[in-house]
């Protein structure tokens, strides 16, 4: 039996199909979602008698269901050979209504598949499909911390969005375009990994780097292979022109990004790359003393679970701060905290960070001059303070992003974790937290002192390693 999750792997690419098949390659929940979401459609919709659906159900129990209820959340439903949950379905005079359900802003036209595959299961049962709705949030809602305007906080729309969030098509249109699932099925059945040679394309690293790429591609691995080179397309293409290396690009015949033209220049140096000039000018910005060392955690929230915030508004837990004072000397601060803690951390930043001098962040920009700001936005007491901060915020990726200085050993990543990992002799492998998405799983889970321990480690690496990451470049820039 297969799961809609299979025909999209499918057709995404069949070879990553037939090793999930093989090796489950987990699943993570990106969103912190605290309640039953069925009780969420039911308060939605002003349904309080539903048939529940239940996992490892048998189709029978939803018809069975169906001759006594109206409606019915979460039902389990088999057709040849494939098994689906259907969020909603409503049993009206002509039929059934569907009413799909988006834990996002714009549910995507991209998702067509996933549509069409319900819709021929639900009919293949015998239903005869009357409307099509789907039910997403609402971004403009705000929640007023006591009770939740379910009919604000969701939409109930009619159309699926395109990439730049316009309604591009009806989901009754659905309707005209049935899918042969029996063939669709049986060409599951019979795919074969040796029919699928691995072919390099942009689904292999968009939007996120396939569970199986190093099945697939081992020689990425090497430090100095052509596949490490930041430029998606071109890497390919070199590739497919029978380059295997950085230092085959001939510069004269190839035009390159910043970041692939340091990479380039690194392996023909014989490992590292530094443009000294762009780079002196950019840690002469950061000479000033005290100078802050910062990152931070955060959790995000699809249901917004206090007041002022939206849905999908993250919540700061924790902060790590070390601060190099005008003396050479390093003090160390740390914030953790459960539940709504949004003003204690916000005092205990502001107390901690120095009145003046640079406050450094890993992909600053993109974290935590983004999280000051929410966090402004909904403590207006604090605003220009925290606003304040915001101009003195480096982004220490910057020398890295821009091509200023580039290390084989970087292999083409250009995270914090990998370069600490790479220029000290610390490692998040020793911790028992290895990377942002376990903190906040932790932090989900945190009730003993062991687990704050776990996080608070995890946390301080992360702002140590800036200062780890500083103290190299600058080292690189005095060096004779
Ligand atoms: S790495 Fe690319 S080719 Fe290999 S399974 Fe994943 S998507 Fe398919």
């Amino acid at each position: 039996m297969y799961h809609i999750g299979d025909i999209k792997a499918y057709l995404a690419c069949p070879r990553r199909f037939i090793y999930a098949q093989q090796k489950d390659p987990g699943s993570i929940d990106y969103l912190n979602v605290k309640d039953d979401t069925t009780l969420i459609y039911a308060r939605k919709l002003a349904v309080d008698r539903y048939f529940k659906g239940q996992k490892n159900d048998v189709p029978k129990r939803f018809l069975e269901a169906y001759k006594t209820y109206d409606w019915f959340i979460k039902p389990r439903l088999e057709a040849d050979g494939l098994r689906i949950k259907v969020p909603i379905i409503h049993k009206t005079e002509n039929g059934v209504d569907i009413y799909f359900t988006f834990w996002g802003i714009y549910p995507r036209v991209d998702d067509l598949i996933y549509y069409r595959l319900q819709l021929a299961v639900i009919q293949r049962n015998g239903l005869r499909i009357g409307r099509i709705y789907v039910i997403r949030l609402n971004p403009d809602y705000v929640y007023d911390g006591k009770n939740y305007d379910y009919d604000k906080l969701f939409i109930v729309d009619e159309f699926l969005y395109n990439r730049k969030n316009k309604a591009v098509y009806p989901l009754m249109d659905l309707l005209k375009h049935p899918l042969d699932l029996k063939a669709l099925i049986q060409e599951l059945t019979n795919v074969s990994i040796k029919d699928y040679p691995p072919l390099k394309k942009r689904r292999c690293l968009r939007p996120k780097r396939c569970p199986f790429y190093d099945d697939c591609f081992k020689e990425a691995k090497v430090d100095n292979s052509i596949l490490t080179l930041a430029d998606g397309n071109l890497k390919y293409r070199l590739y497919a022109k029978g380059l295997r290396y950085l230092k085959e690009v001939d510069l004269n015949m190839t035009k390159l990004e910043k970041m692939s033209y340091a990479q380039v220049m690194a392996d023909k140096n014989g490992g590292l790359y530094l443009d000294h000039k762009a780079l002196s000018s950019f840690m002469a910005g950061l000479s000033k003393r005290p100078i802050s060392f910062i990152d931070f955690e955060w959790d995000r929230y699809l249901i917004p679970p206090y007041e002022k915030m939206r849905p999908f508004d993250p919540l700061c837990f924790e902060f790590a701060l070390y601060v190099l004072d005008a003396d050479g000397q390093m003090h160390e601060y740390s914030f953790i905290q459960k539940g709504d803690c949004r003003k204690a951390f916000i005092q205990k930043l502001l107390a901690c960070l120095p009145k003046e001098g640079p406050i450094l962040a890993y992909n600053a920009g993109g974290a935590e001059v983004l999280r000051i700001g929410e966090l402004a936005q909904q403590n207006t007491d604090f605003a220009s303070s925290l606003m304040a901060l915001t101009e003195r915020f480096v982004d220490l990726s910057w020398p890295f992003v821009q091509g200023m200085v580039y290390h084989t050993s970087m292999a083409g990543e250009f995270s914090l974790k990998r370069l600490v990992s790479l220029f000290s002799d610390y490692s998040y492998k020793d911790l028992a937290i290895h990377d942002g998405m376990e903190a906040v799983i932790n932090y989900r889970n945190m009730e003993d002192a062991k687990k704050a321990g776990d996080l608070k480690k995890y946390c301080r690496l992360d702002a140590y390693g800036l200062y780890l990451i500083y103290s190299w470049l600058a080292n690189l820039i005095n060096r004779p």
